[in-house]
Formats: C-alpha cells, sequence, structure tokens
C-alpha cells in the first residue's frame, strides 16, 4: 500500500534515515553522478513512487537531480518514462515496487550500474567502507562488520540487511530477532522504509 504523500524536498532527509542500503546507493549515486542509467533509475523510482512520492513529485525530483541536463533533453528522453512508470503512458499499468528476491536475482548490475543489492553485488570491502560511511551516524560501528559479513558470505542477504536494520534502530528500542517488526526478515525495500519510518513516529 502506498504510505503518506512525501515530497521531492524530504527525499534526502528520508534517504539518511530510513532508506534500506540498496536505495541509499542509489541515492547517493545519483547525487554523485547527477544521472543513473536505466535500471537505477527504475528501481530507485518505483521505491519512491510506493513511498509516496506523487508524479507530480516525481517530476520535480528527477528534474532536479538531473541538474547537469538542458530541459528539452530531460523532457523528451525521461519525462515519459517517469510518467510511464506511475502508469499514464503507454499500456497504463500500476508497476509495483521491486521485492528484495526480485532484485537480487534480476538485472544483475554492471561495473558502472547503481541498482541491485549492495549486499549480494558489491565486492566485500566496497560494502563495508559503504555500510560504515552511511550507517556509523546511526549506531552501526566496525565491531559489528563481522557479523553482517558472516550472513553475506553463507549468501544470507536478507539476513545481513535485516541485521543492519536492526543495529541502526536499536536506539529506538529494537534488538537483535527483533527484524523489521514480529521477527520478520526484509524481504522488500519498502517494508525497510516504512517500518523505519513508523518507529521514527512510535
Ligand atoms: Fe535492498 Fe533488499 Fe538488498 Fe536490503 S536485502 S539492500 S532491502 S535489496
Amino acid at each position: 500500500a502506498a504510505g503518506d504523500e512525501i515530497t521531492a524536498d524530504m527525499i534526502d532527509g528520508l534517504a539518511r534515515k530510513h532508506f534500506p542500503m540498496c536505495m541509499r546507493h542509489l541515492h547517493e549515486s545519483l547525487r554523485r553522478d547527477k544521472h543513473l542509467k536505466h535500471h537505477g533509475r527504475l528501481q530507485y523510482g518505483l521505491f519512491l513512487k510506493v513511498l509516496g512520492l506523487s508524479i507530480d513529485e516525481a517530476i520535480v525530483f528527477w528534474r532536479r537531480s538531473f541538474s547537469t541536463m538542458q530541459d528539452d533533453k530531460f523532457n523528451k528522453e525521461y519525462k515519459y518514462n517517469i510518467r510511464h512508470s506511475y502508469g499514464l503512458e503507454g499500456k497504463r499499468a500500476n508497476y509495483p515496487a521491486r521485492s528484495c528476491q526480485q532484485i537480487l536475482t534480476s538485472d544483475t548490475p554492471g561495473s558502472q550500474d547503481s541498482h541491485g543489492c549492495p549486499f549480494r553485488h558489491f565486492s566485500s570491502e566496497n560494502l563495508q567502507t559503504g555500510l560504515l560511511s552511511m550507517y556509523s551516524s546511526q549506531g552501526l560501528g566496525a565491531s559489528d562488520l563481522l557479523e553482517v559479513m558472516s550472513y553475506v558470505k553463507n549468501g544470507h542477504y536478507h539476513v545481513a540487511c535485516t541485521r543492519v536494520f536492526e543495529i541502526t534502530h536499536s536506539s529506538q528500542g529494537v534488538k537483535k530477532g527483533d527484524g523489521v517488526g514480529n521477527g520478520e526478515s526484509v524481504t522488500h525495500p519498502n517494508q525497510y522504509a516504512s517500518r523505519s519510518r513508523e518507529l521514527e513516529k512510535s
């Protein structure tokens, strides 16, 4: 289900506090490169749609984010695809956001891509550096890496992501084994983000 409405202006703040690593990485890549490739735009755009970004706010967000692009190019090459992902063009389908399972198993990213699941698709070194740079302000420390990486090495990517959620929400009372609620592990990036936002409100 769609969440409360969010605006383009809110996304930097939401990303820092509530996004799972796949979406944090897409957000930071977009800020750094002022662009995202096709699969990245799709993975991130559908996630933001389900998070509650309206079509009008989505166009504002992407237009501003591609800050070095001319209006003409944006309107011709990108606007249609954004409207399409909201079901406003083409066959007008209501595209759902991708689940972890889909992100983990389809469209394997190449070296120039930013989509995918960092727990599966990053090198061990980049994953550890990324975890510390993104989540140390929320309480994830170097001493947590060994545990997180042990799940990754065994191919338990959801468990690694769930553990990061638990650690980064421990100041809100989340304990090991609580998962994203009722002991559930992470199965969808939107589930991660909406549970994180609920904890903040509660
Ligand atoms: Fe994203 Fe799912 Fe991977 Fe977590 S496990 S980083 S939510 S794809």
